[in-house]
């Protein structure tokens, strides 16, 4: 069986309860490499509408699902994708970019030196004026009272040891720990794509 036959089955099997009249900001495609995964998870590969639509037209995706709003142009209506995967492969980096996130990811949303979860900031390990660089292996998350309470001293002076000492993850390292912080918005026709136990939200 061909490819697109199994996800027009599959697609039968979800509910229809799709918005028509779905606000177009609100109709990001999801977009698939060539061997249908995710083109990235962290951030989640998405594209505006409009993207999507271009993509399309330049034959460079093919349309996996489709939301149920329209667009029109004076001469017919499309449906808006809303999985599209890529025709050709793309490989991806081994490592994921260093961004805020992906920190706080890293580190599951908590203080690296006393775990807790509440105001979380970002804390210099060595400290920048004894020379710390701004880097996966020198940047940690932490409360904001741990953060004052160290100071600009390091680890060791200020008696505080770190729970783990940060380092640069590798891209299958994040997608593992990503899995207990799906995205907020996930449409219902992206579930066969992500984790199977990714939680679908009204
Ligand atoms: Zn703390």
């Amino acid at each position: 069986m061909l490819k697109a036959e199994l996800i027009e089955r599959a697609a039968q099997f979800r509910s229809a309860g799709d918005d028509p009249d779905r606000h177009l900001a609100s109709c990001p495609a999801l977009v698939l490499n060539a061997d249908y995964t995710p083109l990235s998870y962290y951030p989640l590969s998405l594209w505006p509408w409009q993207t999507a639509i271009k993509a399309v037209f330049l034959e460079r995706v093919d349309i996996v699902a489709r939301y149920e709003r329209e667009v029109h142009s004076p001469n017919r209506a499309m449906r808006l994708p809303s999985v599209i995967a890529l025709r050709q492969f793309v490989k991806t980096s081994e490592f994921p970019a260093f961004t805020r996130f992906n920190v706080f990811l890293r580190d599951r949303f908590c203080c690296q030196y006393c775990g807790s979860p509440q105001n979380l900031t970002f804390d210099h390990v060595i400290p920048r004026r004894l020379g710390g660089r701004t880097s996966w292996e020198n940047v940690a998350t932490a409360c904001a009272p741990c953060n004052l309470k160290k100071g600009g001293r390091t680890p060791k002076q200020a008696h505080m040891p770190l729970l783990l000492a940060p380092i640069r993850p590798t891209s299958w390292q994040m997608q593992e720990r990503g899995r207990g912080f799906p995205p907020n918005y996930l449409h219902e026709t992206w579930r066969d794509w992500l984790y199977w136990d990714v939680e679908l939200e009204a």
